[in-house]
């Protein structure tokens, strides 16, 4: 008999670590239940890359060749100074360590519904709904929803973001985890009334920074960053008190920035937030284990949560699927935990350079952005592909 017949997990949060979680646990033959709070999975959203390691993942997945079809293929990622005056226009690999031809850029809805679709039909999925109260204390983990469903699983996995929920019941408070890297940002969507088309363009002043990312033709990604030393009071801070702060501290801001500050006060999909990481001592408690943001967040200043969220997903279910879920839950972490150390590590190096604080800085990071030669590194950053996947063991059939 296989390890996973009928063993019945649940997994928080329908978004990248979930989906492709949920996909190699069904895969494996565990009877797999997603739990989202929101009414379906998440579509939309701003464009995130696919790199290294994580590639192989969506390979073996099979939705590869739906995910090339969806690149985006940014073709430029233009520098302003604080007059809107161009400093540099360069290749976006060459800023981001990409490689050309081989790396992913797509917008996060079209990876969410691919992979949906690739495990929609085989798992159950309760939307609208999440975990209230979880108890460990009998022979598996006693759920109860907070729609009033009770539920008793063999294993849960929280895969339910950077302020995950699951985390919180079963290790404890996200202050202790949370590493803030000294930025708030804000992130919409806006009319493309630019002209831009598959291009960024970025604006900055000392300790703050706009942008307009065009991923197609119609509308753009807007994103204001700024440095502030302070982190977020709370993990989800009164939305309207976090807009008027952004608008504050943009107030003077020249280029298109009063036209973006204008269209955020009407975007229905505001999302601002603190630029944090995540690290936790250890990746599980019990029966219950943690996988993508919820266990390793490494922010957007490093362009691999989803990559880790991918990676993360492949190596939880597969060392499960081999050793049970003690010996599996520590293989994951062992076998995982260094790709994870190297990527976090990442927002120290490049992400940070793009947002200097002080004039000085900023004139430094201008040079160093002048001085890129336009052509991306060949082999990418070592970080990205810094783990070798393991071939795990399917049951047999
Ligand atoms: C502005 C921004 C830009 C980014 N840019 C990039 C980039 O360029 N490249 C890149 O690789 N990554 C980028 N990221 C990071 C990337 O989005 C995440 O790292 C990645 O989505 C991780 O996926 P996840 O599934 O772990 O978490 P998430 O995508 O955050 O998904 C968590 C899911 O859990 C659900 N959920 C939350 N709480 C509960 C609950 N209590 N019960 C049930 N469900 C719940 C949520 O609704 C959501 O569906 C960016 C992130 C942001 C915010």
């Amino acid at each position: 008999m296989n390890r996973a017949d009928s063993t019945r997990v649940l997994i928080s949060g329908a978004s990248v670590a979930g989906c492709a979680l949920a996909f190699w646990l069904n895969r494996y033959g565990y009877a797999v239940t997603v739990v989202e709070k929101a009414g379906t999975v998440r579509s939309g959203g701003y464009p995130i890359d696919v790199r290294g390691t994580a590639l192989e993942v969506v390979q073996r997945m099979g939705i590869l060749p739906r995910l090339r079809e969806a690149h985006i293929d940014l073709r430029r990622l233009t520098f302003l100074d604080e007059d809107g005056s161009e400093i540099v226009s360069l290749n976006p690999h060459a800023v981001t360590g990409g490689v050309e031809g081989r790396d992913l850029e797509v917008r996060r809805g079209d990876l969410t519904d691919a992979l949906y679709a690739a495990v929609r039909d085989d798992v159950e999925f309760l939307f609208d709904d999440s975990i209230d109260t979880l108890d460990q204390s009998g022979n598996g983990v006693e759920i109860t929803f907070r729609g009033g469903g009770r539920r008793t699983f063999d294993m849960v996995f929280g895969a339910d973001g950077v302020h995950s929920r699951t985390r919180e019941l079963v290790l404890g408070p996200e202050q202790q985890f949370h590493r803030y890297l000294g930025y708030r940002f804000a992130v919409f969507t806006m009319r493309n009334t630019f002209g831009l088309s598959r291009e960024t363009v970025m604006w900055n002043s000392p300790g703050r920074a706009a942008a307009l990312y065009a991923a197609g033709d119609d509308d753009v990604h807007a994103f204001l960053t700024f440095a502030k030393p302070e982190p977020p009071l709370s993990a989800s801070p009164d939305p309207r008190a976090q807009r008027d702060l952004v608008a504050t501290v943009f107030a003077d801001a020249g280029w298109e920035v009063p036209r973006m500050l204008a269209a955020m006060r009407d975007a229905d999909d505001v999302y601002v937030d603190g630029v944090s990481q995540i690290h936790l001592p250890r990746w599980s408690g019990g029966r219950v284990a943690l996988v993508g943001d919820a266990a390793y967040a490494p922010s957007f200043l490093t362009g691999q949560g989803t990559s880790l969220a991918l990676v993360g997903a492949y190596m939880l279910a597969g060392s499960l699927a081999d050793r049970g879920h003690a010996a599996g839950f520590a293989a994951y972490e062992r076998d995982t935990r260094e790709f994870v150390t190297a990527n976090q590590q990442l927002a120290g190096k490049g992400g940070a350079g793009l947002f200097p604080t002080t004039p000085e800085d900023l004139k430094q990071r201008n040079i160093r952005l002048r001085s890129l030669s336009s052509m991306p590194p060949a082999g990418g950053r070592p970080a990205h592909s810094a783990l070798t996947l393991p071939e795990f063991t399917l049951p047999m059939t």
